[in-house]
């Protein structure tokens, strides 16, 4: 038993020792086992995200190549273009016209008397205020033109004539959402900038021709034709006339006449040009 004992002693710290040591083995591998778990999971984690690096400059290349070409379809039409506030602080160094409005102008507190006529345009705004109604004296011209217009076989309707700030604001803001600036500012005006504002200007169609309502083809027919030729001894003349978009700063209207009285009418037509060039202020 003793030697039992002292051999179980002897074995009993040898056992000892391989304890240790093998707790020592277990540790060190331990520790190494969990160094490389980390270092796994860094190299893991490194490999890994290449990936998500790689989707984003993607994205990166993606977002840049998207604004290239918005910037692209921006570009050209952006100098014509007159902006809204935000695009006007980026344009402060090219303040000259846009779409031929001034850059930048407010609208006065009384309207523009060139001549004794009316003025409305892209260069002569009216005041916001500037609420005159339709006029009564261009409504009885127009029905007696109508009644006449009837003998001739032409049944005309004036389907838009007095458009009040507000109408107009709310009608050009739609046509921007729908067409984009630049295209609404060619058939368009900005609020206070429209001819409609001042009663004096009647669109003009046929009863019943509807579809031709607002379209060059009217400038076509027997009545648009009719209308070119006699409208001025009613008081009224084709306003915004083919190949005169320079000058009045609107495309080739058909349907849009002005009333100017007979008179001034008659002479603004036996000129032969626009009612700009007439009054000097082109
Ligand atoms: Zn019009």
């Amino acid at each position: 038993m003793k030697r039992t004992t002292t051999f179980g002693n002897k074995n009993n710290s040898k056992k000892k020792y391989i304890w240790i040591s093998a707790s020592v083995v277990v540790i060190i591998a331990a520790a190494i086992g969990v160094f490389y778990y980390f270092n796994q999971s860094n190299f893991n984690l490194q490999t890994v995200e290449p990936a998500p690096v790689e989707d984003v400059n993607e994205q990166n290349a993606n977002q840049e190549d998207t604004t290239k070409i918005e910037e692209d379809n921006i570009k050209p039409t952006d100098e014509a273009k007159t902006p809204n506030t935000e695009d006007q602080q980026a344009e402060t160094e090219q303040p000259i016209t846009n779409n031929g409005y001034i850059e930048g102008q407010q609208l006065p507190t009384e309207p523009t008397f060139v001549e004794g006529v009316l003025l409305a345009n892209k260069k002569y705004p009216l005041p916001s205020t500037f609420a005159p109604g339709e006029s009564e004296e261009a409504r009885k011209a127009f029905e007696q033109m109508a009644t006449d217009a009837k003998v001739s076989g032409f049944d005309l309707v004036a389907f838009s004539t007095y458009r009040s700030f507000e109408y107009q604001d709310t009608l050009y803001n739609n046509y921007v959402s729908r067409d984009g600036q630049d295209n609404a500012d060619r058939y368009s005006a900005r609020p206070g900038y429209s001819e409609h504002q001042t009663g004096l200007a009647f669109d003009i169609g046929e009863k019943g021709e509807e579809d031709l309502w607002l379209t060059e083809e009217f400038g076509e027919t027997e009545a648009g034709k009719w209308l070119v030729e006699n409208a001025h001894k009613y008081g009224f003349i084709l306003r915004y006339p083919q190949g005169k978009e320079a000058i009045t700063g609107y495309m080739y209207e058909s349907w849009h006449f002005r009333y100017l009285g007979v008179d001034v009418a008659t002479k603004v037509k036996e000129s032969g040009v626009t009612l700009e060039e007439y009054l000097g202020v082109e």
